[in-house]
């Protein structure tokens, strides 16, 4: 019996890829081993981010770096650090953002539901342009004593402002860029063009193509910027006479309390668990996606011979994998039906659907398991033959 199984909880086979509400990507041998061994010996926190920071640094080609419990919470300290900088008064007072710049300007184009982990720090995001266009004026009549930082989220298509114009716009007035790069990043080379157009903090997703464990990510960015992170997110039961870390702090006469990201922390074993996960990306980036790949194309090739569902590979560029989609429509099948019976099995099945709105189910690798790739195709062959006969028996 498995851990979930003792609890009484079942386990899916997850078809979608590393999605937080099915629990993310399973982590390797070499990240476990390395997360255990961090879980046996006691450090100063500080000390290890700082460590850990400079490490990741170096391997990614990026200024400076910072662990957090994900790339939103990435997106929430490097918006609260904006809006404080090091004054420990301002850092005490949110989410009350009195006296200090609060407004983070975004392009419609660019919104998203993760956007609340910039707004939940007490910021207001304000939007400029509309769905498929922005002009540069726009953003240069945002830009106030009020700007705290300007939003950028890679990927969306349309007449925008790319991230070279946007950045050295805001730069004019000296008012810093954060990207969300969750979705973009691995392949982390991206990074480097990220901060060659003009980024000043980028946020990560350790859960995502990295396989670290699911509660990490990272803020990359000027190391004057990552330096005031900590400020927010770190556990302050110190005393200020005794505030090891005040003395590389020669402006702060005394510490902040409990910052607003203190809630977010992140232990030992996950700083280490994203360092190893990163180490071993970069040794071979496409070895995490191989059990999954090939589960994939059992299922391919099952689904095919089941000869039930049409069938078709196609690439996800964001997350660089293959998918296949399953055309839900051309059955004449409803295709909200097929999702909550697949999810109503013993053993239930989840598909992405990205794509529902016409009927298309996407089936991801990254986190399938030896037999899943079977098991996937059966329950898609079964479920969709039960409702093909039960429509044509009228019910
Ligand atoms: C996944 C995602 C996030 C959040 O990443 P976590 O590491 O799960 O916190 C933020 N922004 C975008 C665009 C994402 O896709």
């Amino acid at each position: 019996m498995n851990v979930y199984e003792e609890l009484g909880v079942p386990v899916v086979v997850n078809g979608v890829g590393p999605a937080t509400r099915l629990g993310g990507l399973p982590i390797s041998d070499e990240v476990w081993h390395a997360m255990r061994e961090a879980s046996l010996h006691s450090v100063r926190i500080s000390d290890l981010q700082i460590a850990a920071g400079r490490t990741l640094a170096k391997l990614l080609s990026v200024p400076a770096c910072y662990v957090t419990s994900g790339a939103a919470s990435a997106l929430h300290l490097a918006t609260a650090s904006m809006m404080t900088r090091d004054d420990p008064a301002l850092i005490d007072r949110l989410p009350d953002v009195s006296g200090m710049r609060s407004e983070v300007v975004v392009q419609r184009a660019h919104r998203d539901p993760y956007d609340h982990a910039v707004t939940s720090t007490g910021a207001t995001l304000v939007e400029i342009g509309y769905p498929k266009s922005t002009h540069s004026g726009e953003l240069r009549r945002a830009l106030t004593s009020r700007t705290a930082a300007v939003l950028f989220r890679p990927g969306a298509t349309g007449n925008l402002l790319g991230l070279a114009e946007f950045a050295s716009i805001a730069h004019e007035q000296n008012i810093p860029v954060i990207i969300d790069a969750a979705l973009i990043t691995p392949p982390l080379d991206r990074l480097t063009g990220l901060f060659d157009d003009g980024a000043d903090l980028i946020a990560v997703s350790g859960g995502k193509g990295l396989r670290a464990p699911q509660a990490t990510g990272l803020l990359c960015g000027r190391p004057e910027l990552i330096d005031l992170v900590s400020l927010h997110h770190q556990d302050m039961d110190e005393r200020e006479q005794t505030w090891h870390t005040a003395a590389e702090r020669p402006g702060l006469r005394t510490p902040p309390r409990h910052g607003i990201g203190r809630p977010m922390k992140v232990g030992r074993e996950q700083i280490i668990g994203l360092v190893a996960a990163v180490q071993q990306y970069l040794r071979a980036p496409d070895d995490g996606n191989m059990t999954g790949i090939n589960e994939l194309e059992i299922a391919r090739r099952h689904l095919q011979d089941g000869g039930v569902v049409p069938v078709e590979k196609a690439y996800e560029h964001s997350l660089n994998v293959p998918v296949l989609h399953l055309d839900l429509g051309a059955l004449g099948l409803d295709v909200d039906r097929v999702v909550r019976d697949l999810a109503q099995l013993p053993t239930p099945v989840i598909l992405g659907e990205d794509l529902a709105w016409r009927s298309v189910l996407i089936a991801n690798p990254m986190a399938l398991r030896p037999g899943n790739g079977i098991q996937l195709a059966e329950s898609v062959n079964s479920v969709c033959r039960l409702a093909l006969a039960e429509g044509e028996s009228g019910q």
